[in-house]
């Protein structure tokens, strides 16, 4: 949908002088036998809005992941993670880091910008010692100190923002809003965008150099990377399709190793602790058969997790309701949608739909009689307009009595062809405004209406009128 409705545009003059700059900034290795020095690259986001971003979407991602929320896990992972942070390049801003693992095998580990570091408990069981589970975190790590993510966006995004916001009006608004301005909606999707093979390069060297000064072996997560990748034969880590391989991985390791002088004297390889934990997780349940890392922003759709049970308030001067608290709520004029994350879909005609999700919105159906509309000829009304703007669409039931917000309303039931491929199911309940028919459509795929069924009664039972 963002490339889409971009389609055939260029970046401006402006843009293309920042991305130059960026290219220029983005690395520069020391003509001197020395460790190589990285920097962050373009970057049209603040540290501090890093920081934004990634509490935002961590609390986002933790309900659609697997947490293995095991708090003996997550401390290990923080003394181990905190030991690295503590040697990262002078002039790194002070990010907030936290480590939790996620209750998944696949060996895969991923980080939000601002420090929310994820790692699954597959890369715990697979690694053969500590300094290798040090080298994925350290790699993460260095994710975040590089800002590739907020990079990613800054590069993707720098010729569509308002000029305010490349002027640096950017500090004083808020991130959401800012977002918002740019034309993305997604934000969270925006922030798995795919990191390149430089990235990944950058990862490595940057990671490298934090076990070198933590003391642990340097070439620890290079040998895990490789282990990884010879085990997974033909069908490859799950961890290379987030971070894809960059040439050479292995030989820029070792040559970045050289440059450090080799491995520190002394190097820690292991630790009691760490086969203490790779024991205890071990021994835990199975993990659940889901995938679990946010698919990377591309036009592959994801299925949201049905709605938990638990709700949040929505009020504005026209109503009031509750709704799933996994859900956003997204307001354009007087219509408003309630809808999970990866609810979205593109049509395949360049148009975002709905797949998942409510909208709540009024119909001013028009009126020759002179004499007040009743629900029932309103109601028609829209439904006429639904059906013809949605060929696809059919009336399962119609005209059925009920209440909405202590009001006469009126309940229909339609199919339509879901934006996901397959057929939708759509709850349509309609009730008279003062300025026009009020209504409230519930839509999700048929094969999975059921999981919505009790998220969107709530969400009816739960509406008022504020008087
Ligand atoms: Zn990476």
């Amino acid at each position: 949908m963002k490339t889409k409705r971009h389609a055939g545009k260029r970046p401006t003059p402006v843009a293309s002088l920042i991305l130059a700059v960026a290219l220029v900034l983005g690395i520069s290795a020391t003509a001197v036998a020395d460790r190589t020095h990285l920097k962050p690259g373009f970057n049209m986001f603040s540290p501090q809005q890093d920081i934004e971003l990634g509490k935002k979407y961590s609390s986002e991602v933790e309900h659609q992941i697997p947490m293995l929320n095991d708090p003996k896990v997550d401390n290990y992972l923080n003394q181990l993670g905190h030991r690295l942070d503590a040697h990262l390049p002078p002039g790194t801003p002070a990010y907030p880091f936290q480590y939790k693992c996620v209750n998944d095998m696949a060996i895969n580990a991923f980080a939000l910008p601002g420090g929310f570091i994820y790692i699954n408990r597959g890369v715990i069981e697979a690694a053969d010692t500590e300094a290798q589970l040090a080298g994925v975190m350290a790699h993460e790590t260095s994710h975040v100190v590089l800002r590739h993510s907020t990079n990613q966006v800054s590069k993707a995004y720098a010729w569509q923002a308002p000029l305010s916001v490349l002027g640096g009006a950017l500090g004083s608004g808020s991130i959401v809003g800012v977002l918002a301005q740019m034309g993305i909606s997604s934000g969270m999707n925006m922030l798995f965008l795919k990191y390149s093979r430089t990235d990944e390069s950058q990862a490595d060297i940057l990671g490298t150099q934090i076990l070198y000064d933590t003391g642990y072996d340097p070439r620890a997560m290079a040998q895990f990377f490789e282990k990884i990748q010879a085990e997974s034969k033909g069908n490859p880590a799950e961890f290379f399709s987030d971070h894809p391989n960059p040439d050479h991985r292995i030989e820029r390791v070792d040559e970045e190793v050289q440059k450090l002088g080799g491995p520190p004297p002394g190097y820690k390889s292991d630790s009691p602790e760490f086969e203490q934990i790779k024991h205890y997780v071990h021994s835990l349940p199975p993990a659940p058969k889901q995938k679990a890392v946010p698919s990377k922003g591309n036009s592959e759709s994801t299925q949201p997790a049905p709605p938990s049970g638990g709700y949040l308030n929505f009020q504005s001067s026209d109503v009031q309701l509750r709704y799933p608290d996994t859900w956003s709520n997204y307001g354009q004029g007087s219509t408003l949608a309630f809808a999970p994350q990866g609810a979205l879909v593109d049509d395949g005609h360049g148009n975002t739909a709905l797949a998942y999700g409510v909208i709540v919105s009024t119909f001013e159906p028009h009126n020759d009689s002179g004499s007040a509309i009743s629900l029932g000829a309103a109601t028609d009304q829209l439904l006429q307009n639904m059906l013809h703007s949605n060929p696809q669409m059919r009336v399962v039931r119609q005209h059925e009595s009920m209440q909405l917000g202590g009001q006469a309303a009126l309940s229909a039931l339609l199919s339509n062809d879901s934006p996901k491929g397959g057929r939708e199911s759509d709850w349509l309940v309609t009730t008279l405004r003062p300025n026009g028919l009020f209504y409230i459509v519930c839509v999700a795929p048929q094969d999975e209406y059921n999981s919505y069924k009790q998220a969107f009664q709530t969400l009816i039972d739960s509406t008022r009128f504020p008087q």
